[in-house]
């Protein structure tokens, strides 16, 4: 698994490094994203938790991750997150992609929402 994680880090990682270094933590993409609002701006609903959470994540660990820490991450990348590519962020990070590739990783290590998990 991890080998297969490294690969795909491998092609995007220019992307995520400047992502991950650039960000500035300055919650301006927060009030883009519609379930930040809906859920009474709990900081979880945060576009830049939810990515630094997740593909952040798995990028720090250099794709030496295990099932239960991507696991843990999949409310973050598919209940919190529905990839409505609303968000903004001034710097340019293109935060819906980054949540994406962490879907891509999730799923190919066998780790997605089973029909009865309602995300
Ligand atoms: S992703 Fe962009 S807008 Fe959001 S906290 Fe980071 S720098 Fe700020
Ligand atoms: S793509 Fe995800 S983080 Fe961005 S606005 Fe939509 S739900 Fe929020």
């Amino acid at each position: 698994m991890t080998e297969m994680i490294q690969e795909i880090l491998k092609e995007y990682n220019a992307k995520m490094k400047l992502s991950l270094k650039v960000c500035a933590h300055c919650s301006l993409c927060a009030e883009s994203c519609f379930m930040f609002i809906k859920n009474n701006k709990n900081p979880i609903y945060m576009p830049s938790y939810k990515f630094i959470n997740s593909i952040g994540k798995i990028y720090k660990k250099k794709g030496n991750v295990d099932l239960k820490m991507l696991e843990d991450m999949k409310p973050i990348i598919w209940k919190n997150c529905v990839l409505c590519t609303r968000c903004y962020c001034p710097l340019g990070i293109d935060i819906p992609s980054m949540i994406s590739l962490a879907r891509t990783i999730c799923r190919m290590s066998g780790v997605y929402p089973q029909y009865n998990e309602i995300y």
